[in-house]
């Protein structure tokens, strides 16, 4: 049923919104879990590295990552992971970090990558579905992607980039 799941494309203006905060006390009684669990079974039944809400036209700040959050380097294949459902993700940016330009790619925009600058360490925090405040560390290929996901989530548009792939966009902080 949600095979093929058209995600909202960059260039859709609901992809520039600030997508708004989850109510907790609303998370812990469930009454966010019918989008929860669609989003779990987009990602997985699409095999979607990364999914936000407002990618599928909800502007809540909801991520699903199918991706190992503890592993550094380039994801080869994601079939097998689980999706990690993040509910208002912050980063705190840790001082005197590294940045690098790595190639994103983005389910929002079909066959294009994407050198983009990014700080390789972060300082992350979620809840899970259960309303479990969870804190980590992401370092690497990861740290990139979970920021690219949060950018979603703030209606940034990677894509002023209708340049040329080897344009580097400098993420300030
Ligand atoms: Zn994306």
């Amino acid at each position: 049923m949600f095979k093929n799941f058209e995600l909202l494309q960059i260039g859709d203006p609901m992809l520039k919104l600030r997508a708004k905060e989850v109510d907790i006390e609303a998370l812990q009684e469930g009454k966010q879990d019918a989008l929860l669990k669609i989003m779990r079974m987009v990602a997985n039944k699409n095999n979607y590295f990364e999914l936000t809400a407002p990618q599928m036209g909800v502007l809540l700040r909801v991520v699903a990552l199918k991706i190992d959050l503890f592993n550094e380097s380039y994801p080869q294949d994601i079939k097998d992971n689980e999706v990690t459902l993040m509910i208002n993700p912050k980063i705190k940016h840790i001082e005197g970090v590294s940045s690098s330009a790595e190639y994103e790619l983005c389910t929002s925009c079909k066959g294009r990558t994407m050198l983009v600058e990014r700080p390789d360490r972060i300082f992350l925090e979620y809840f899970t579905p259960e309303a479990i405040k969870v804190q980590i560390f992401v370092h690497g290929y990861s740290a990139h992607i979970v920021q690219h996901a949060i950018d979603h989530l703030d209606g940034k548009d990677f894509l002023v980039l209708e340049n040329e792939e080897e344009e580097i966009i400098h993420r300030h902080r």
